[in-house]
C-alpha cells in the first residue's frame, strides 16, 4: 500500500497539548520484552506500507503507532481502540529495516491497557471467559464434534479445565476479567 490519500488522514488529528507528552515513556517501553527497540525506529513506513490491516483501515498505522510512543503520547495510545485492531501477523517485524518490533510493542501497550486503563474488547472477553470455562477459546459444538467422528479423526483431548482455572486465579487475570471495561465496536477515537 502507498502511503497516499488515506495516510495524509492521519494526520488530521487532535492539536497535541505539551501536558500530554510523557518524556519517559519510551524509555519505559524499551525496557519491556518485545518494544526494546522502540527508540530506533526512523519512521520509513515500511510497516504501514506492509501492514494487511493499514491496507483496509482508515485509521490504524503501526509507524503511527511507533512515533506516538516516542513522544511519550500514553494516554491517546493506551485509550485509542484501533490499537485491538493489529492481527499479530508480525509482518512489520520481518520487514523493518531497523528491527523494531511493533506486534510486540502492540502487545506491550494492550496489556498496559488493561492494567492502567481496565479496558478490553468484548471479544477477548468473551474468548478469555470460554477458556476459563471449558479449555477451549470457543466453545465447540456438538455437531462438530460429530463431524470429527463421521470424518476419521481422533477425538479432541480433553483439557484439563482445573489447571486453566488455576492459572487464571494464580496471575490474576480472573478477578480482572471480572473488573474489565469492554466495549464492541473497535475503532480510532
Ligand atoms: S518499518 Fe521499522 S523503522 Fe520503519 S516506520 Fe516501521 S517501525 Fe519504524
Ligand atoms: S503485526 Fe500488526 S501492525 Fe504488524 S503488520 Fe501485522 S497487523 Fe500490522
Amino acid at each position: 500500500m502507498s502511503e497516499t490519500k488515506s495516510e495524509a488522514r492521519e494526520y488530521v488529528q487532535p492539536v497535541i497539548k505539551a501536558e500530554e507528552l510523557d518524556p519517559k515513556f519510551k524509555y519505559k517501553m524499551s525496557k519491556l520484552h518485545g518494544a526494546e527497540k522502540v527508540m530506533v525506529c526512523f519512521q520509513c513506513g515500511t510497516c504501514t506500507a506492509d501492514c494487511p490491516i493499514a491496507r483496509f483501515s482508515e485509521f490504524y498505522r503501526p509507524r503511527r503507532i511507533a512515533r506516538m510512543v516516542q513522544l511519550g503520547l500514553k494516554d491517546r495510545l493506551l485509550l485509542d481502540k484501533a490499537l485491538w485492531l493489529c492481527s499479530s501477523c508480525f509482518t512489520c517485524v520481518d520487514h523493518c529495516p531497523q528491527g523494531v518490533e511493533i506486534a510486540g510493542i502492540v502487545r506491550v501497550l494492550r496489556n498496559m491497557a488493561v492494567a492502567d486503563k481496565n479496558i478490553l474488547p468484548l471479544v477477548y472477553k468473551e474468548l478469555a471467559t470460554n477458556l476459563m470455562k471449558g479449555g477451549f477459546v470457543y466453545e465447540i459444538p456438538e455437531s462438530r464434534l460429530q463431524k470429527r467422528v463421521e470424518q476419521g479423526l481422533p477425538p479432541l483431548p480433553k483439557p484439563n479445565v482445573k489447571d486453566v482455572v488455576k492459572i487464571f486465579e494464580v496471575t490474576g487475570s480472573a478477578g480482572l476479567l471480572e473488573k474489565v471495561q469492554t466495549f464492541a465496536k473497535v475503532e480510532s477515537k
